[in-house]
């Protein structure tokens, strides 16, 4: 185990070192709802393996962020998101990632969202 992953607060939660509210786990995906919620459906799919971000992911990790992709909706509509619901990946500095494990936010709930982000001028 690296440093990183020792230290990593999602691989404490894939290792059962730190409890969460889990949703779905298979031999690859643990997903769990967020600490924090931000909608009344808010869920993270997390890769079991240790991929810091997205920029970290290569081609071999195609298949499962694919199933990560492809299980969101079951998870949304499972979990009370019935009408559309929002995936997120924030990666890195600009997008404000916090936690350095590669995760998808699985964002709904009955009400609108809103806009992804705030128009600004650029
Ligand atoms: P991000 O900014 O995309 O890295 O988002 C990290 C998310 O992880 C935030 O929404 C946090 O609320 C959430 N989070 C951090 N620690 C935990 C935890 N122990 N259990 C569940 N969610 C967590």
């Amino acid at each position: 185990m690296t440093a990183t992953e020792s230290n990593c607060v999602f691989c404490k939660i894939v290792r059962g070192e730190i409890p969460c509210k889990q949703v779905y786990e298979d031999d690859q995906v643990l997903a769990f709802n967020d600490i924090q919620p931000v909608a009344p459906v808010h869920v993270l799919i997390i890769t079991k393996k240790h991929i810091a971000t997205l920029y970290d992911a290569t081609m071999d990790d195609s298949p499962v962020l694919g199933k990560m992709l492809a299980m969101a909706p079951e998870l949304a509509r499972k979990q009370g998101a019935q009408d559309g619901f929002r995936t997120i990946i924030n990666t890195g500095r600009v997008a404000l990632q916090e936690v350095q494990h590669l995760h998808i936010h699985v964002i709904g709930g009955p009400d609108s969202l809103g806009r992804m982000l705030p128009r600004k001028e650029i």
